[in-house]
């Protein structure tokens, strides 16, 4: 795991003034993206946030202002995607920000050369961070597991190996898109309980989940394991994670070989990736209650003990057409937290390359549902209405139990602790148009 550094130091600030105060992106984050000036027929190419700006990837590698691996980084960054510099692995990578970092602080002489690379973030759009060869979601809230599997299987709610295995699926990514990333609302097969055979139409019970995104960093053969001590050199950095999902068409197909359509239709990634080591000063310890079953060997290690959670605030928001029509602010359905999960990040990447399985740069791990263990921590719809049973009042008088067609869905993140910057993730935004029929 990285350790602290200089780039953390609390008391860096910017020349880039917007950075210094009450910023999702101070200097202390850092935080990677692909993008392209809005309405310009131009390449898109890496970005690191800064404040209120974006610092132009390909504008900077061309001036030759830094050395060694922190450009042959920066010039990987300069790509349309992300996948080389996530490649490069973490030594490079740590470079770079270093560079960054120096380039960035208050008195830095090159204060003047990186003045011609930013841009307003209000003048940018956003592409996909990278090409996501493959996606794979796990399930790693408890309390999300355990109240989903008390909705499908009263009598049953957690199987025997969620506590044994970092239980997942792989999903498709296909259909992965960036923030504002609209959708139509998903068609399918389901089935009432009641009734004799199922129909084909529109989703009734479309949900939203509030994930962590987890993206792979220096790749892996064939064959090769990733040992826990070393699971977080393979891992880039997160962003937030909303994996749309279709209840009544999961809860007709996903017996017995589990998620399908029901989640492919749409899941949509905030477009800045916060790294792994902008991400040191917020680790939180991982433990498990005494009576359940401990990690086995290869997914426990010392470190993994000590700092392997990530303590991240999460939360959503939604916004009606109504609240849209009448000027009204957004309203908030839940708050959590990312340390509540079941198994670490690195646990998660460890298992996953445990039978020989390549692990791909630019491959996207989802956390499945962050949950906590309160009712106001619940990270679906399906839990706040209990299963659709229960409506949540919104502050306008407005009933929910699943998302109406011009439902936009807003989840954001953020780290804090005492000594430490705060940072965030800025948010990921999505919106339900109506279903295509
Ligand atoms: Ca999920």
């Amino acid at each position: 795991m990285i350790k602290l550094n200089q780039t953390h130091d609390i008391n860096l600030t910017s020349w880039v003034t917007s950075a210094n105060t009450n910023s999702d992106f101070p200097i202390q984050n850092l935080p990677f993206a692909i993008f392209k000036r809005k309405d310009k027929n131009e390449a898109y190419r890496g970005g690191v946030a800064i404040g209120t700006q974006v610092i132009d990837l390909a504008a900077l590698a061309k001036l030759n202002l830094f050395t060694g691996t922190a450009q042959t980084a920066l010039e990987a960054a300069s790509q349309s995607t992300l996948n080389a510099l996530m490649d490069l692995g973490v030594e490079a990578n740590s470079a770079l920000r270093l560079s960054l970092s120096k380039a960035l602080q208050n008195n830095s002489p090159l204060q003047g050369a990186l003045t011609t690379t930013l841009i307003p973030q209000t003048e940018i759009e956003f592409g996909m961070p990278c090409l996501i060869g493959d996606y794979t979601d796990f399930y790693t809230s408890i309390y999300h597991a355990t109240a989903v599997g008390s909705l499908f299987r009263p009598d049953n709610p957690l199987l025997p190996n969620y506590k044994w295995i970092p239980i997942g699926y792989h999903g498709r990514s296909s259909t992965i898109g960036i923030s504002g990333q609209d959708f139509n609302r998903p068609i399918g097969q389901t089935k009432a309980p009641d009734a004799i055979e199922p129909c084909f139409g529109p989703c009734k019970r479309l949900d939203y989940e509030l994930e962590m995104g987890l993206f792979v960093g220096k790749s892996t053969q064939m064959g090769e394991l990733i040992k826990i001590e070393n699971a977080e050199q393979h891992l880039f950095g997160v962003c937030i994670f909303n994996d749309w999902s279709a209840r009544d068409i999961q809860a007709w197909e996903y017996q017995p070989l589990g998620p399908f359509l029901a989640k492919s239709f749409a899941s949509t990634i905030s477009p800045w990736i916060v790294t792994m080591e902008a991400l040191a000063p917020y680790r939180s310890e991982f433990s498990r209650p005494k009576t359940d079953p401990q990690p086995m060997p290869h997914l426990s290690s010392k470190q993994n003990s000590c700092y392997g959670s990530l303590d991240i605030d999460l939360s959503c928001f939604i916004q009606t057409k109504a609240m849209r029509d009448n000027q009204q602010t957004m309203a908030q359905l839940s708050q959590s937290n990312f340390k509540h999960s079941y198994w670490t990040p690195a646990q998660l990447i460890t298992h996953h390359a445990s039978n020989g399985c390549a692990m791909r740069a630019g491959d996207l791990l989802g956390s499945g549902t962050q949950s906590g263990p309160t009712y106001e921590e619940a990270g679906s719809l399906l839990e706040l209405s209990k299963g659709g049973k229960t409506p949540i009042e919104l502050p306008n008088g407005e009933k929910r139990t699943f998302l109406e067609d011009g439902d936009s869905i807003i989840m954001r993140a953020s780290c804090s602790k005492q000594g430490a910057a705060k940072i965030g993730f800025g948010e990921v935004v999505a919106t339900i148009l109506p279903a295509k029929v």
